[in-house]
């Protein structure tokens, strides 16, 4: 069967007894994971839920994120998983939006603002310690979908207007999942990942849980990531695979500044935000570990490229695309058209291939802004060398432009990565009377090192040794922590509201 159900079904089938899941309060094994989401499937069932509908997931990372998801897929229904940190009007648009015909939330989400929500659209709830858990018999049917059914509703956090649902078919995220055991997640049923990022999220979901649910190997899921309690699960569990978005790599490392133990971490993916050089050098040598930094957007399933095992790794870069999908890149200044730059030219990196969406939902005018000409727009810029490997160089909207030039923040990062007193910095641009913007860096210091007021002078004048004298950031300011969104990515919006008291 297609069913992207398939990724638990058969692993349970293949290897009944070996440890699905890990968590601090139990062990699942696939035999009973998949029986729990069957049952959870036959109660959906009673509850009217079939082939179609839409079932909106509002769950923590624990056991009964899976049995909801895969037994709401089982049933043929489309999953709609939203982050645990909505509030109540956003979740209210969501339901609303994807007429979801049933939430399933803990009932502590429930009382913190689902209830609210679900009762002001008259959805349905169930929670998975109430309604979901009834007496019911399994079901041992998996319902047969076509490759171009939607099994997920995946919505962006929409930094710009309202979120949008990616709509993913069982193909594009099942190809997704195939691909990555080819390589860029290569696990065999041994491996053992620690399951650290949001499975609300595409990285978590679709790379953390489905490849691992996929290759029958285990998951020792946490339910929200913090450093020294990785650190010590990795070991106590012998754990052989990481995946994580940069601010867990940065913080991995400050918690293993004095003491790190013996881990027997074979490999590490960095993928949902730009992992910079410096991160990358001291975290495999600190663990011994190489880190394979990939690229992908909620919008393709979410895979595009990735550094594979079996290339030779270009830090610094996304490696190159994934089987059957391409990338190009385009001149970023055309909404109607996509006009390909020759190889080395910066651009806006556009996707082709299986990996695409069938859409947003509801959203046929944004689908169109988004897929051009067959081409997904990424809204990223990016540069493709000869031998296919691509460099991200920023998100087309955290360019800055300072005078008439274009300043990609991203590049100034990674040089400022090394200075000795900065922790992690987020280069971003405030508004300036003459300049149209200034560039800021704003800068999270190390623990330990002088932080007396001299220290933006310092640092301003070790950038300005380093970089063009057009880019090189007049402002520093220091700041104890990066604001982050659900997945753990730094939020430069709100660093830019916070930060943007206009300069002349
Ligand atoms: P929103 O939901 O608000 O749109 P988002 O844009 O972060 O949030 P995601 O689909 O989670 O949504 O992330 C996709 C984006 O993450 C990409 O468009 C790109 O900007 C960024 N990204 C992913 N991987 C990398 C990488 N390796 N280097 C740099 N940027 C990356």
């Amino acid at each position: 069967s297609l069913s992207l159900a398939a990724v638990l079904a058969e692993s349970a089938l293949r290897r009944p007894d070996h440890p699905a899941l890990v968590t601090a309060a139990t062990t699942l094994t696939y035999r009973e994971l998949w029986a729990g989401a069957r049952h959870h499937a036959a109660v959906l069932r009673r509850h009217g839920i079939g082939p179609g509908d839409r079932v909106a997931l509002l769950l923590p990372n624990s056991p009964c994120f899976p049995k909801a998801y895969f037994g709401a897929l089982a049933l043929g229904a489309t999953v709609v998983p939203m982050p645990t940190t909505l509030r109540a009007g956003e979740i209210t648009y969501i339901l609303k939006d994807s007429a979801a015909a049933a939430l399933i939330c803990t009932a502590e989400l429930r009382d913190a603002d689902g209830g609210t929500a679900a009762a002001s659209t008259g959805t349905p709830v169930l929670t998975v310690t109430g309604e979901l858990a009834a007496e019911a018999e399994p079901i041992d049917d998996l319902v047969p979908r076509s490759p171009t059914d939607i099994a997920l509703i995946l919505y962006t956090s929409g930094t710009t207007g309202r979120p949008k649902g990616a709509m993913l078919t069982h193909l594009n995220v099942f190809l997704n999942v195939e691909l990555g055991m080819e390589s860029p997640f290569a696990m065999d049923g041994d491996d053992v990942l620690l399951g650290c990022l949001p499975l609300f999220h595409t990285f978590g979901q679709i790379c953390g849980m489905n490849t691992t649910f996929r290759a029958g190997a285990t998951m020792v899921l946490m339910e929200r990531f913090e450093a020294a309690r990785a650190v010590e699960l990795m070991a106590r569990h012998g754990c052989t695979v990481l995946m994580g978005v940069p601010t867990m790599y940065l913080a991995l490392l400050a918690a293993t500044e004095h003491d790190a133990p013996r881990q027997r971490l074979d490999r590490a993916y960095s993928g949902g935000a730009a992992l910079p050089v410096a991160v990358l050098e001291s975290f495999e040598e600190r663990f011994g570990c190489p880190i394979y930094e990939g690229y992908g957007l909620t919008e393709t399933s979410p895979v595009v490229a990735y550094n594979q095992k079996a290339w030779p790794r270009r830090p610094g870069t996304v490696g190159r695309p994934i089987w059957g999908v391409e990338v190009a890149i385009a001149r970023a200044d055309l909404d109607d058209r996509v006009e390909l730059l020759p190889a080395g030219e910066v651009g806006e990196i556009v996707i082709r291939g299986h990996n695409v969406m069938a859409g947003y939902l509801n959203r046929p005018e944004a689908t169109d802004e988004a897929i051009v000409d067959g081409w997904l727009r990424s809204a990223d810029l990016g540069v493709q060398d000869e031998d296919g490997y691509l460099r991200i160089v920023d998100r087309k909207k955290d360019m800055v432009i300072r005078g008439g030039y274009n300043v990609y923040p991203r590049e100034l990062e990674e040089t400022l990565a090394r200075h000795p007193a900065v922790a992690q910095v987020a280069v971003i641009g405030v508004p300036h009377d003459t300049l149209g913007e200034e560039v800021c860096a704003v800068i999270v210091p190390r623990p330990g090192t002088e932080q007396d007021e001299t220290l933006p002078d310092a640092i301003r004048a070790w950038c300005r040794e380093r970089m063009a004298g057009y880019k090189y950031p007049r402002l520093v300011v220091l700041t104890d922590a990066m604001p982050l969104g659900p997945s753990g990515k730094v939020l430069k919006r709100e660093l830019t509201a916070r930060f943007a008291v206009p300069v002349d």
